[in-house]
């Protein structure tokens, strides 16, 4: 199994089965219902997580939740932790409303600050970090292979957070003194009231729970700089050797003018579920290879409704024999987990009616549902018309509601492309 990694810009090698892979995915910052571009590196962990176990691995996915940030300050002045307390319960039922359950660990970077501070402290006492006026800065002097990640000449790299009190335009914030008028939320440190940089967080969560040196670190292309260049300055100047593989994702795009049009504003994760349903955004995620960008679109995404409906129907058919093609499947994910050839291998197998194939190769991506068309009794028939009539009402409450009732029951209501419905029990 091979994956690109960012840093050496190859294709390197896993170690053998079992492993250990430890994973550690950057997690949502919390401070508003999360963007549907969110689920991309959710998903890319948490598939990545099943192939590897499927395969023999020992993984343990890690995916952090930024719970301290200036979003969340700006946007509930006064109320900043409530918010952060209601966006990560958000985020936890959108992505949960995915099919693939969660990550093995979700830290919360407000519960980790005493860990926080000693690793602050252990930098400033190695001659890497210093204090004015309440902050705490990373010296990018001290550590020649600041820039190696992003690709950043050291003497060039990219001055953060322009602020008179550095050393350096290049050093970024460790810690932050607080400031009463707008951060209602702060923690005792050494160098006073105050709370952490955004950057340290994740390299505290990831050591806490790997210890200092893991498998893969993934996440958004976005945060390759200035978040990951500064996790592994953080880590690497202490010594540690922190990720061996860093996985970042493409971006996920709007395009097409069809968009505006026939979707609304669709922007958030729970819009797109409600919109097109779990099984046509799984679908969608897995068209396009990880590492590049991805189009969302109504084209690309009623494409992807059509392509979950071909292998839905592929499962009416009578099964055909044949000899064990999973190589063709397996060979596409080890080859840095190319999802768009993968899915072509299953949609080979719907064609030939292998529908053994099929089901094996659809659970990896949480997609078994497809195979499992089952007649809902009256009563759950029911409950679902009246949620169709409550969403055309626009009494988004009472569908909720009505949703939450039908899987208490053991029932998910799947919404599809073109306003219809699947009911699909929940094994
Ligand atoms: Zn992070």
């Amino acid at each position: 199994m091979r994956l690109y990694d960012t840093m050496s810009r190859s294709l390197v090698e896993l170690p053998p089965p079992p492993g250990p892979i430890r994973m550690y995915f950057c997690g949502p910052t919390v401070y508003a219902r999360a963007h549907v571009g969110n689920a991309r590196p959710f998903l890319i962990g948490m598939w990545l997580r099943s192939w590897l176990r499927k395969t023999g691995y020992d993984v343990t996915l890690v995916h952090n939740i930024t719970d301290i940030n200036d979003k969340i300050y700006d946007a509930a002045p006064g109320a900043s932790a409530e918010l952060a307390a209601a966006a990560t319960e958000w985020y936890i039922t959108d992505t949960g409303d995915l099919g693939l359950g969660q990550a093995d660990f979700l830290p919360k970077a407000t519960e980790s600050v005493p860990q926080i501070v000693e690793f602050i402290e252990a930098l400033i006492d190695a001659g890497h970090a210093y204090a004015v006026d309440g902050d705490v800065y990373f010296r990018v002097a001290s550590f020649p292979e600041y820039g190696r990640l992003s690709g950043q000449r050291p003497d060039q790299v990219e001055e953060q957070e322009p602020n008179p009190r550095k050393e350096d335009a290049r050093d970024f914030a460790l810690w932050k003194a607080n400031k009463p008028e707008t951060e209602d939320t702060w923690w005792d440190s050494p160098w006073g009231r105050g709370r952490p940089g955004w950057h340290i967080e994740c390299s505290v969560m990831a050591e806490e729970i790997f210890g200092p040196v893991f498998e893969i670190h993934g996440g958004g292309l976005d945060l390759v700089f200035p978040h990951h260049e500064n996790e592994v300055a953080q880590s690497r100047s202490l010594g540690h050797p922190f990720a061996s593989i860093w996985a970042h994702n493409g971006m996920l795009q709007f395009t097409g003018e069809k968009m505006a049009k026939s979707a609304g504003n669709v922007t958030t994760l729970r819009d797109a579920l409600d919109e097109w349903g779990r099984e046509t955004l799984l679908v969608f995620f897995l068209t396009a290879h990880w590492r590049k960008p991805i189009d969302f679109s109504a084209e690309t995404l009623a494409q992807a409704a059509a392509r979950a409906e071909t292998l839905r129907n592929a499962f009416t058919q009578t099964p055909a024999a044949g000899g064990d093609e999973w190589s063709a499947f397996a060979d596409a994910l080890e080859d840095d987990f190319d999802t768009p050839r993968a899915l072509a291998v299953l949609h080979g197998w719907a064609s030939a009616r292998r529908l053994d194939l099929l089901r094996r190769g659809l659970e990896i991506f949480g997609l078994a549902s497809l195979a499992d068309r089952e007649a809902a009794p009256a009563e759950i028939v029911q409950l679902a018309e009246q949620r169709q009539r409550a969403r055309a009402d626009r009494d988004f409450a009472s569908a909720d509601g009505l949703r939450d009732e039908l899987a208490a029951l053991g029932w998910e209501m799947r919404d599809e492309a073109g306003g219809g419905y699947s009911l699909v029990r929940r094994g």
